[in-house]
């Protein structure tokens, strides 16, 4: 079976080849839009992870006309009420991971629950229906940047059960506890390794 990776970004694409390998039992030929020639970015007007990754991943397969997957994710902050979401990238005017951190960070200063999950959500789409899968990485924010590895909110997170930020752990570690590992594990054991 063939399935495309409905990103733009190598790096990602790479990572989700990498899970997918090591956990399929099945064996699944997976693309990239560079393999297909295709070049699109598809504007993400969703209201939700779910509805953005949906976007792309149509988006994608009425060009391919072959199954595709795309993901959509972000930080979720209990006491801003998810926020800041599907705007984790462009949280604040500049949109660069720093200014998004601070801005962040001013907004849970008066605040007293600290805790936070990244959330990522997978669409699978074949032309006929589409298939959500959930990852999510519980932690807490922390008001001190700590760490020099990751992306992201990655220096202010600390996930649950760990004492170091997203930002110190290393790519492997923080790979196999990630909300997306968890997302694409998910499509591996309740889609790919049910396919006949
Ligand atoms: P994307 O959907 O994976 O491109 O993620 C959207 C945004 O969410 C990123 O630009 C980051 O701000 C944030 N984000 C998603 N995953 C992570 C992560 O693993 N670490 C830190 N920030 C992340």
């Amino acid at each position: 079976m063939n399935i495309l990776i409905a990103s733009n970004n190598l790096h990602k694409i790479n990572e989700i080849k990498e899970i997918i390998f090591n956990l399929a039992t099945n064996s699944i030929n997976l693309l990239s839009p560079k393999d297909l020639n295709i070049n699109i970015v598809p504007e993400e007007t969703g209201k939700t992870l779910y509805e953005n990754a949906q976007i792309k991943a149509i988006s994608f397969y009425k060009i391919a006309q072959i199954p595709v997957i795309a993901d959509d994710s972000g930080l979720e902050v209990d006491a801003l009420d998810g926020l800041p979401g599907i705007n984790s990238a462009r949280f604040s005017i500049n949109h660069d991971d720093k200014s998004n951190r601070n801005k962040l960070l001013s907004l849970l200063k008066d605040k007293t629950n600290f805790n936070a999950k990244f959330h990522t959500v997978i669409a699978y789409y074949d032309g006929n229906k589409t298939l959500f899968f959930n990852g999510e990485c519980n932690g807490t924010i922390i008001f001190e940047e700590r760490g020099n590895n990751g992306f992201g909110y990655d220096p202010i997170f600390i996930p649950k059960g760990y004492n170091k930020t997203f930002a110190e752990l290393t790519e492997n570690e923080k790979n196999i506890i990630s909300h997306r590992y968890k997302a694409i594990k998910n499509f591996c054991e309740n889609f790919i390794n049910k396919l006949k």
